[in-house]
């Protein structure tokens, strides 16, 4: 079996030789375990976050071990009644061609209601978090105007059209013009800004938000939030979702004080972690599906192909090389 391994912690931005292919014997599932091939693994910017000592709302990744992760795979011998050889489940074994499980920390995912890679992506914890933030934390109301950063991405792009189904103008910002013509053609978009662009994010924000911003919804934080922050109305709302740019910060960064515009302008800014939404995970994912077979929402994968890839698909997300949910797909 091989197993990619995290051998040392990044310092900034993470590179090929913070990992390393092992191989080792594949053992048998015991009694409550699952054994799996891996068909998908999911890569995704909190797992940065985990590979440093910082103290988290996860545990740091410990070294010379296989980096774990969302996973799709299917189950070649069961040891538990409710999975049966070919099923196909997700789970969070990672970066391991071959795994055994707690069959506990597994979910059965049904290839009759979409392909099985959405599991990760629009129907898994991405889906969910945009769900979540956007609709319990940013509260779109018809006519507003709702900001997404990160909007190319795997979050991104479905908070856009999530916000586009509540009645919001959705403006969103990305670094390339590949995703943005994708969001306004494809997606709906009413405007997109490139932050890698000439023009300061700060102008192309007050032509594209004529009316203010009433909701931001945060994947990169740095610059380009506090750009965001300037425009924002009364009563606003700020679902904290991820701050991607200060991930690979070795110091923290300092930007201006915001604060003074959150307090005069009675902005509500709530971080989440998708989890906080567990509970009601299973209504979030039965909305969500019926938007996707209803066509109110499209969704778009990035795959790359082959098991070594994964550190390389992983890294690309610091590069922007995605366009929407992130893949590695490892076999058929
Ligand atoms: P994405 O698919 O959006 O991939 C990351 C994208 O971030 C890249 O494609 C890139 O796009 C952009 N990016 C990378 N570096 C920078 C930078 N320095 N400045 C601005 N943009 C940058 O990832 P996800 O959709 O999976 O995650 C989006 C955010 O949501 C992340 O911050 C993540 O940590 C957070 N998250 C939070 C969760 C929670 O529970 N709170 C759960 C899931 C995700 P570009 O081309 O535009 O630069």
């Amino acid at each position: 079996n091989e197993r990619i391994l995290l051998v040392s912690r990044p310092k900034g931005v993470p590179t090929a030789e913070n990992f390393t292919i092992d191989q080792q014997p594949l053992e048998e599932a015991k009694e409550g375990q699952l054994q799996i091939q891996t068909l998908y693994i999911s890569v995704d910017p909190y797992m940065r976050g985990r590979m440093s000592e910082a103290k988290s709302y996860a545990a740091s990744y410990a070294l010379n071990e296989p980096v774990a992760g969302g996973s799709i795979g299917k189950v070649l011998q069961s040891n538990d009644s409710r999975y049966q050889e070919g099923d196909i489940v997700v789970g969070g074994w990672g970066w391991q061609r071959y795994a055994v499980v707690e069959a506990d920390t597994c979910r059965k995912v049904d290839p009759e209601l979409a392909p099985i890679s959405t599991a990760v992506g629009v129907l898994g914890m991405p889906g969910l978090t945009a769900y979540f933030g956007t609709l319990r934390i940013g509260n779109p109301q018809p006519g507003e105007t709702l900001v997404v950063s990160g909007a190319g991405g795997a979050v991104g792009m479905l908070v856009g059209q999530i916000g586009k189904i509540k009645g919001c103008r959705v403006v969103g910002i990305s670094g390339s013009e590949e995703k943005n013509r994708y969001l306004l053609d494809e997606l709906g978009f009413d405007a997109v800004i490139n932050y890698k662009d000439e023009k300061p994010v700060r102008e192309a924000l007050e032509e594209a938000c004529p009316d203010g911003v009433d909701i931001y919804f945060d994947n990169v934080g740095g610059e380009i939030s506090d750009a965001v922050i300037d425009l924002l109305n009364t009563n606003a709302r700020i679902p904290l979702c991820g701050q991607i740019s200060l991930y690979n910060n070795e110091k923290p960064d300092i930007g201006p004080r915001i604060q003074p515009t959150l307090l005069k302008r009675t902005v509500l800014l709530k971080g989440f972690l998708v989890g906080d939404y567990a509970a009601d995970a299973a209504e979030g994912l039965k909305e969500m599906g019926s938007w996707v077979k209803e066509g109110k929402i499209k969704y778009r994968e990035n795959i790359v192909e082959g098991f070594e890839n994964t550190p390389k698909a992983f890294i690309g997300l610091f590069s922007g090389e995605n366009l929407g949910k992130q893949l590695v797909k490892v076999t058929d």
